[in-house]
Parts: C-alpha cells; structure tokens; sequence
C-alpha cells in the first residue's frame, strides 16, 4: 500500500478508531444528547427516561386522573426527540419508564403510589406498565408518534423483565396501540436471573435485541443490595455466576442471530468489556466520559483476537 506522505510540518489528523463491536452510549437527559453524540458513538444503547418523568415532578398516575396525558406526553417526546436528533441513522434504545414507587413518593400524585417495603423487588419496570396500560399507553404514544414522524431510528427496550411472556404481552398491547411491531425494534434489558436462564426463549419469541443491565442482574444474581454499604465488597461484577449467566446468554443470542449489548455500569469497565467482547458480545453500552476509553480496548481486543486466530491457523 501506498501511504499519502504529510507535508512536511503537517499536523497529521489521528486516525478515527474503527471497531467490529458497536459502541454505544449512555444517556439520561436531553441536555446530554450533544455531548453523547460527540463521543461519536455507534448509538445509544440505553435512553433512561426515568429523569425526564421524574423531572416532571407528577406521577404518570396523576396525569391520567387529571385527564392531562397529552401534556405528559408532549414533554417525553420533546425530550426524546432531542436525544434522536443528536443520533440520526444510529440506534436509539430507549427504555420505557424504570422508576421504583418510592421515587414519585413526594411528587404531585405521590399519595396515590403503592407504599412497598422492598420498591426494587417491586412495582417497577415491565411490571408496571403491564398492571397498569394505562399508564404503558401513554408513554407508547410517544413513541408512536417518534415512528410516524420518520423516526425509525427509535428501539424500545423493556426494563425487569423476567418471563418471555411479559414481552409478548408488552409487544400484543403495543401492536393493539396501531404500532406495526414487525417494522420496530422491540427488545430486553437481561437484569434478572430468570431472563438470562431462559434467554433461549425471548429468542424464540422474537426479541430484536437483548442488553445486559448488569447493575441488578449482579445484585438479584448474588442476593446483593446495590445500594446497601455493608454488603458493598461482596458486589462483585466478575463473580463466576454473574460471569456465567453473561457468556452463556451471549452466545445462545449470536445462536439466533440477535444483537447482545451491555448497558450496566460493568459496561464502562474495560476489563469487562475485553472480556466480553472475547466472549462475543457485537455491542457495548458505556458512560459518556468512558467511551474513548471503551473504543480503545475494543480495537486492542478486536485485534488481538485477529491475531491470535491468524497464527492459529498459520500454525
Ligand atoms: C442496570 O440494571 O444495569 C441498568 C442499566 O438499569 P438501572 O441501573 O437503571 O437499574
Ligand atoms: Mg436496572
């Protein structure tokens, strides 16, 4: 090959770093959007919407009991539509509303949210939204409205999701909605147990793509608070059973042909991500400040795994 000599004194531009595994991005506000896209991430593997609602100091609840959906949803389409903008002909994966009752505890229609002893075993994620469609319905008119102005950019994933009929129902109340289901990207955060078990099966029903939230699926896998200090050594993301419930879903997913992700926190940790990425996974979700960082191992990873099955069949 011939190289392009530099003139001399040239600064000379560093070659952008091109990786065979998608590198998508985290992201939570709009006011983000901007400084998310000028990582030059592949996507965004996660869209928490859950600071949008909660910003907006009324339970989803209220809204409906006020008749007032439509200012509900004019909000969460505009924040969203910021982060699509910033992303176009890339992946966005938004979750659908994540948010634990005691959350909305002190907002506007607070009063109104179930009083649970454990809200992050509880009403939350896919389980509420399927007990209350409602309150589902609302936050897919957004979407469908994202869809019929040419968004086709948008993904839904689903959060908690622990039964490859939760998504079956969650995808039949959203067809029932007018949305074309065959046409979008509907897929699963994989954050309990049970969903990384019988990953075979949310294959089989048809999920456009799974993503590991590693946040609760280490600690519903090792019986670990997340948010309790006293356990907070014994959190640990590399534990053999955590380690073997990841490898074992990624690759019944490339078996089927579905795109496996990361979107937890263990998603900016480059070890993980090395060690992902040699057992198959095709995408990684990271922080903003965690992308060049992640790109970077990826293309050493990439690399080396090159390398090595070069020089094994050269052997
Ligand atoms: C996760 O559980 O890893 C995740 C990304 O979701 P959250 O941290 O919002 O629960
Ligand atoms: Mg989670």
């Amino acid at each position: 090959a011939v190289m392009a000599a530099a003139a001399p004194g040239a600064a000379i531009a560093a070659a952008p770093i091109i990786t065979a595994t998608s590198i998508k991005v985290n992201v939570s506000l709009a006011e983000a959007a901007a400084r998310a896209a000028a990582t030059g991430a592949d996507g965004v593997g996660l869209l928490r919407i859950e600071h949008m609602i909660l910003g907006m100091n009324k339970t989803p609840g209220w809204y409906i009991s006020q008749n007032k959906e439509e200012e509900f949803i004019t909000e969460l389409y505009n924040g969203i539509k910021v982060v699509l903008d910033a992303f176009p002909g890339k992946p966005v994966w938004v979750r659908t509303l994540d948010a634990p009752t005691d959350e909305f505890r002190n907002m506007l229609g607070g009063e109104s949210e179930p009083i649970e002893h454990n809200p992050m075993l509880g009403w939350r994620g896919i389980r509420r939204d399927l007990q209350s469609p409602d309150q589902f319905r609302m936050q897919i008119e957004v979407f469908k409205r994202l869809w019929d102005r040419g968004y086709d950019n948008l993904g839904l994933m689903f959060p908690l999701v622990g039964h490859p009929d939760e998504f079956l129902k969650a995808k039949a109340l959203i067809a029932g909605w007018g949305v074309d289901v065959d046409a979008v990207e509907l897929g699963i955060m994989v954050e309990i147990p049970s969903s990384a078990i019988l990953i075979e099966d949310f294959c089989k029903a048809g999920i456009s793509f799974a993503s590991f939230g590693t946040n609760d699926l280490i600690q519903y896998t090792l019986a670990i608070d997340r948010n309790n200090e006293l356990v907070s050594s014994m959190y640990r993301p590399k534990h053999p059973a955590v380690l073997k419930l990841i490898r074992d879903a990624i690759a019944v997913c490339r078996q089927y042909g579905v795109e496996c992700s990361i979107c937890g926190q263990a998603g900016s940790d480059p070890k993980m991500v090395e060690w992902l990425i040699e057992n198959g996974i095709t995408s990684v979700s990271a922080n903003i400040d965690a992308i060049q960082k992640i790109r970077e191992t990826a293309a050493r990873t990439e690399k080396r795994m090159i390398l090595d099955a070069v020089r094994l069949k050269n052997a």
